[in-house]
């Protein structure tokens, strides 16, 4: 495998095989006029057909299928070709939007699996037609006359645990029209399918099928040992489909899922970003023209688009940054408001006692917002619910003999917890004015220590001696 798109589509490719495999699963029944319905799957030299998939949560998607014996099929796949060939094991996927042609020869296919090509759609379903037919079944159910697409139509039920299949026919032909294809509630979501404009026995060019890559098309090839798929594939998938989505993995393993990231990442692969200024957006021909300039090639630009989204910038509320400076917490150069660690303490400000929520962090949608409010409200709730705080020990601590009250350290304490102590002598009159930490505010952050030029602050625990002590026992 040369390409790591090469083999992110191989990784499409066993996606695809599953998806047939899964829909093949629920195809099966018997019944003697159901065979009789379904025969042309069995005879047919060539075929044609589309099939649509619809997911709960998921647009649904049509492909056009054409097959042709010995083991030919051609699929239009989100605006490529794929194209196989079960005999030669070799599939080519076409992406004209890129003009590249991936091919995948795949090697050592187990014995059981060599006529099932999960490529080829037409001989999975095939397969389990026959597989109806040598099963003596009752259950195949007669469903009557409908009408299906304008023609009446007889119907034949499969009934499957949680699925089932559905075929129609014609009235008079008895040819199949549509075949319905339920896939019940597996992987947590509806998943039904349908297959219509089915023509047998077609005219088809061999040219259709032809595995010769189009002139001025870029080649990828890969190869796909499948006796040796394992868990070092697996792991070598994720990590190139990491690389190639910007680290971004699928949420889960299901089908669905994987199928949902693979096309967010082919489509973010394959759109244009233009930085530019609009000057001007107005109708014409039943499109939205945008005019503008490509601010970083300094060329004009106008596209005629179907949907214009305008996306207006979110700005921090007035005020923002006088009450972080009151607050004593970060904020952005855009007058958002920090937190104290985007990982570790990601609802925490520099402030004790104050929790970040919502937009005056950075621009978030409802449900972001709700997340961060909990999380800050769980931490609030682990102040307030204490008769008594403890915290950790390490704060801190001003040598009032050698501090000169220069106040260096007040000015980079980010949580604000150098004060100003006030020294007087029994007379009560004022004698020096120095540092004094306030240990309730005070985040043992070492920054006052190491910006006191006269060394009167020292953290408890991270003493001079203490670290130098660390230090010289881990070098030679
Ligand atoms: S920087 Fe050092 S000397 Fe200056 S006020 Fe702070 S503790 Fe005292
Ligand atoms: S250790 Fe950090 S938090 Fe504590 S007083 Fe010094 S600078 Fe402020």
């Amino acid at each position: 495998m040369k390409s790591r798109w090469a083999k992110i589509a191989a990784v499409a490719a066993l996606i695809i095989i599953g998806v047939v495999g899964f829909i093949a699963l629920f195809t099966q029944g018997k019944g003697i006029a159901f065979a009789d319905v379904v025969r042309p799957f069995i005879t047919a030299r060539t075929a044609t057909f589309k099939i649509t998939v619809s997911m709960e949560g998921m647009p649904s998607q049509t492909f056009e299928c054409m097959f042709m014996e010995p083991g030919h099929m051609r699929q239009t796949i989100m605006g490529g070709v794929m194209i196989s060939d079960t005999q030669q094991g070799k599939i080519m996927t076409l992406v004209p939007a890129l003009k590249k042609a991936i091919i995948v020869e795949r090697e050592n296919m187990p014995e059981e699996n060599e006529n099932q090509s999960g490529a080829n759609m037409f001989f999975n379903i095939r397969r389990r037609i026959q597989e109806a037919q040598e099963t003596e079944d009752e259950s195949v159910e007669f469903l009557g006359e409908q009408e299906i697409d304008g023609q009446i139509a007889i119907g034949y039920h499969v009934p499957e645990s949680g699925a089932g299949l559905t075929v129609w026919a014609d009235a008079e032909s008895l040819l199949p029209i549509r075949i319905e294809l339920s896939m019940g509630a597996m992987l947590g979501r509806k998943a039904t399918a349908f297959i219509s404009d089915i023509a047998f026995d077609v005219e088809l060019d061999e040219s259709l099928f032809s595995l010769e890559v189009p002139e001025g098309y870029t080649i990828q090839t890969m190869r796909m040992d499948l006796s040796k798929l394992g868990e070092e594939d697996l792991i070598e998938s994720f990590r190139l489909w990491a690389d190639a989505s910007d680290g971004r993995l699928p949420p889960d393993l299901s089908i669905l899922k994987v199928m949902e990231e693979l096309m967010n990442v082919v489509k973010e692969k394959t759109a244009t970003y233009l930085r530019g200024r609009v000057s001007k957006i107005f109708p014409r021909d039943g499109k939205l023209v945008v005019r503008g300039a490509d601010t970083l090639s300094g060329g004009q630009v106008e596209i005629a688009a179907e949907m214009v989204v305008l996306a207006p910038a979110l700005l921090p509320a007035t005020g923002v940054r006088e009450l972080a400076q009151t607050l004593r917490i970060g904020y952005d150069q855009h007058g958002f408001l920090s937190e104290a660690h985007p990982k570790l303490r990601p609802v925490e400000t520099n402030t004790a006692g104050v929790f970040l929520a919502g937009a005056c962090h950075s621009p978030k949608d409802i449900p972001e917002s709700v997340a961060q409010a909990s999380a800050a409200a769980s931490k609030a709730l682990g102040i307030v619910s204490h008769d008594r705080l403890t915290r950790e020990p390490t704060i801190g601590v001003v040598n009032e003999l050698t501090c000169n009250g220069c106040f260096e350290c007040e000015s980079v304490c980010p949580y604000g917890a150098v004060e100003r102590k006030e020294l007087r002598d029994r007379k009560g009159t004022l004698t020096a004015v120095l540092a004094g930490i306030n240990e309730g505010l005070c985040q043992g952050c070492g920054a006052c220590a190491v910006t006191c030029r006269s060394k009167s602050i020292e953290v408890q625990g991270f003493r001079d001696d203490q670290m130098f002590a660390e230090i010289n026992a881990i070098t030679p």
